[in-house]
C-alpha cells in the first residue's frame, strides 16, 4: 500500500509540474515572479537611503550640543536622501497602481504649443545651472487630447535623464512636432549614449546600465518603465537610438485624438 501511495504522489507531482510548465500557466507564473521581484527590488531600493538617513541622524545625536549651523552637511545629506525616497515612493506607487489597474489615462483637450512651452521653460534654467545647453524646438498647432498629468511626468522623466546623463558643456535638444493626429516627441542628448544590448532593457523596471551604476548618478531604474507604461496607455510608441556623434535620442509617437 505504501508503494502504491508513493507512486501515486510521484505521478501527481509530475502531473502538477507538467501542468505548471504548460504555456497557459506561463503568464500567471511570470506575473507572480514579476511581483515577487518587484517587491524585493523595491525593499532593496528603499533600504539604502534609509540607512544613510539613519547614519546621519545617529551621528548628529552624538553631538547634541552642536548648533544646526555646524551640522549643515549631515542635514543636507539626509535631506537629499529624503528627496530621493520621495521620488522613489511616488514611482513605486505609480507602478503598483498600474499593475492593479487602479489608475487610468484620462485625456483632456489642451492647446498643445503653450502647454509644451510651459513644461520646457524651467529646463532652460536647470540646464544652464549645470553648464549644459538646452535647445527646445516646439512646432505644434491646435489642440490635442492627452492626459496632461501623465504626459508631464513622461516629459520630466526624459528631460531629467537627458540632463543627468549628459556631462557639463553637453547639449540637450528637445523637439515636439505634430503630423496629422500624431504627436512626435524627441529628447536628444550628447552624453555617453546607450549600448545596443541595453536599448530594450532600459525600459525594464529597476534596470540601470553598468555605466550609470558605476558613475553613481543616483537613479533607481524606474523612470523609463513608467515612461513606457504612460506611452502604452496612450497607445503610442517609445524607442531609443544613438545620437550622432554621441549620446542618446528618446523618441515618442502618440496619437492625440
Ligand atoms: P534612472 O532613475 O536610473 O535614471 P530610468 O528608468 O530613467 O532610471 O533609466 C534607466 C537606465 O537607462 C538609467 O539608469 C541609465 O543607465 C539609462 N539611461 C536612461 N536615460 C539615459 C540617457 N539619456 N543617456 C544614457 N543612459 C540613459
Amino acid at each position: 500500500a505504501l508503494l502504491v501511495t508513493l507512486v501515486f504522489f510521484w505521478i501527481l507531482a509530475i502531473a502538477v509540474a507538467y501542468f505548471l510548465s504548460r504555456s497557459s500557466m506561463k503568464p500567471i507564473i511570470q506575473s507572480w515572479r514579476r511581483q515577487r521581484d518587484f517587491s524585493a527590488n523595491a525593499a532593496h531600493e528603499l533600504r539604502t537611503p534609509l540607512t544613510v538617513i539613519q547614519n546621519q541622524l545617529e551621528y548628529m545625536l552624538t553631538k547634541p550640543k552642536d548648533q544646526v549651523m555646524t551640522q549643515i552637511d549631515e542635514i543636507s545629506t539626509a535631506l537629499g536622501e529624503v528627496k530621493h525616497l520621495k521620488t522613489l515612493t511616488n514611482r513605486l506607487l505609480v507602478l503598483a497602481r498600474s499593475d492593479s489597474g487602479t489608475i487610468q489615462i484620462n485625456r483632456q483637450s489642451v492647446d498643445l504649443e503653450p502647454w509644451f512651452d510651459g513644461i520646457l521653460k524651467p529646463y532652460a534654467e536647470i540646464a544652464t545651472s549645470q553648464q549644459k545647453a538646452f535647445n527646445p524646438v516646439v512646432k505644434l498647432s491646435g489642440q490635442g487630447r492627452i492626459d496632461t498629468d501623465f504626459i508631464r511626468q513622461l516629459m520630466v522623466i526624459l528631460l531629467d535623464n537627458a540632463i543627468k546623463y549628459t556631462p557639463p558643456t553637453g547639449t540637450v535638444t528637445v523637439r515636439v512636432t505634430r503630423s496629422h493626429d500624431n504627436l512626435h516627441l524627441e529628447v536628444a542628448d550628447t552624453g555617453a549614449g546607450i549600448a545596443d544590448d541595453d536599448k530594450v532593457r532600459v525600459f525594464d523596471r529597476f534596470y540601470r546600465t553598468d555605466q550609470s551604476r558605476n558613475s553613481k548618478t543616483g537613479g533607481n531604474g524606474l523612470g523609463l518603465a513608467i515612461a513606457k507604461w504612460i506611452v502604452d496607455q496612450h497607445r503610442g510608441r517609445i524607442t531609443v537610438r544613438d545620437n550622432h556623434p554621441k549620446g542618446a535620442v528618446f523618441s515618442v509617437t502618440l496619437p492625440i485624438n
